[in-house]
C-alpha cells in the first residue's frame, strides 16, 4: 500500500498567503521535497518530525534533476503516507508539474494538487494593480522566456497583439532582449512596465518602468516577475488620473445639472 501526493502550491512567500488545505497538510506530512523558492517561515509549519528534502533545481553546488525529483518522490510514497511535494506559487504555473504528474501515473502513485497563489498574482496585488482591466487589458498572459522552461520558441508577435497584460516569469537576465523583442513585436517604447522582486517578502522591491528603458535597468534580486502592459502605469501616476477623471466627472455632472 502506497501512501499519496500532494502536489501542493506554497505561494509567493508570505505564509498567510498558503490555503488552509497547504497548512494541514504540511502539519501531518512525513515528508516535504520542496523547492529553494518555498521560504524557511513555510517550511518551519511542517510537523517537527517530517523528512524536509531540498529537491530545487540546484541543491548547493548540486544540480537535482527532475528526474531524481521524480524518484524521490515515488520512493517517500513507498513507506510515507502523506508526502508533499512543495513547490513555490502554484504547482501548474511553470512547475513542471507535467513530468512530476506523469511519473506518479506511471508508478501508479495516487496524488493530488492544492492551489497556490502565483507569483504573477501576488505581485499585482502587492503593487496594487490589476492584471486585467475593462478599459485597457481585456487579457493577462503568463509567459516565460527562460529556456529551462521548455524548448519552445516564444511568440513575442502574436503575444503583443493580445494588447493584454503581460506577466513574464524567471526574465533573468534577459530584460533588455525581452523589451528589444516586445518593440520588434510593436509595442511602443512607452509601454508601462513593473519589476517586483521577491512579492510578499520581507525584501520585496518594484520598480517601475518603460519598455524604452528596460534596457539599461539593472535587473532586481531574483526571483522577480515583469509586467507590461497599460495596467503597470505608475501606481501614484494612475491614481492621479483616476483622481482627475473623476473630479472632471463631478465637474460634467455639476455643469449638466446647472
Ligand atoms: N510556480 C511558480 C513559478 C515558478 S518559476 C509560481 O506559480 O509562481 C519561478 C519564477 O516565478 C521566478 O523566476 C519568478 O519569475 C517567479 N516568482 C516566484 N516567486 C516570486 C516572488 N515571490 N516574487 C516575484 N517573482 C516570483
Amino acid at each position: 500500500m502506497t501512501g499519496k501526493v500532494y502536489l501542493v502550491g506554497a505561494g509567493p512567500g508570505d505564509p498567510e498567503l498558503l490555503t488552509l488545505k497547504a497548512i494541514r497538510l504540511l502539519r501531518i506530512a512525513d515528508v516535504v521535497l520542496h523547492d529553494a523558492l518555498v521560504s524557511d517561515e513555510i517550511l518551519r509549519l511542517a510537523r517537527p518530525h517530517a523528512q524536509l528534502i531540498a529537491v530545487g533545481k540546484r541543491v548547493g553546488d548540486r544540480r537535482i534533476t527532475q528526474r531524481e525529483t521524480n524518484r524521490q518522490m515515488i520512493d517517500s510514497a513507498q513507506w510515507a503516507n502523506i508526502v508533499v511535494r512543495l513547490k513555490g506559487g502554484d504547482p501548474l504555473v511553470f512547475g513542471r508539474a507535467a513530468e512530476e504528474m506523469a511519473a506518479l501515473r506511471e508508478a501508479g502513485v495516487e496524488f493530488e494538487i492544492v492551489p497556490g497563489i502565483t507569483a504573477a498574482i501576488a505581485a499585482a496585488a502587492q503593487a496594487r494593480i490589476p492584471l486585467t482591466d475593462r478599459e485597457g487589458a481585456p487579457s493577462v498572459t503568463f509567459i516565460t522566456a527562460h529556456k529551462a522552461a521548455g524548448d519552445y520558441p516564444v511568440d513575442f508577435t502574436s503575444i503583443a497583439s493580445t494588447n493584454g497584460t503581460l506577466a513574464i516569469y524567471m526574465p533573468g537576465g534577459s530584460y533588455g532582449e525581452i523589451s528589444r523583442q516586445l518593440m520588434t513585436a510593436g509595442l511602443p517604447a512607452t509601454t508601462p512596465c513593473l519589476m517586483v522582486s521577491n512579492a510578499s517578502r520581507e525584501n520585496q522591491a518594484l520598480q517601475w518602468s518603460d519598455l524604452g528603458s528596460l534596457q539599461s535597468m539593472i535587473p532586481p534580486e531574483a526571483p522577480a516577475l515583469l509586467i507590461v502592459g497599460e495596467v503597470a502605469r505608475c501606481r501614484d501616476e494612475s491614481e492621479t488620473v483616476a483622481w482627475l477623471q473623476s473630479q472632471n466627472e463631478v465637474l460634467q455632472a455639476a455643469g449638466q445639472e446647472a
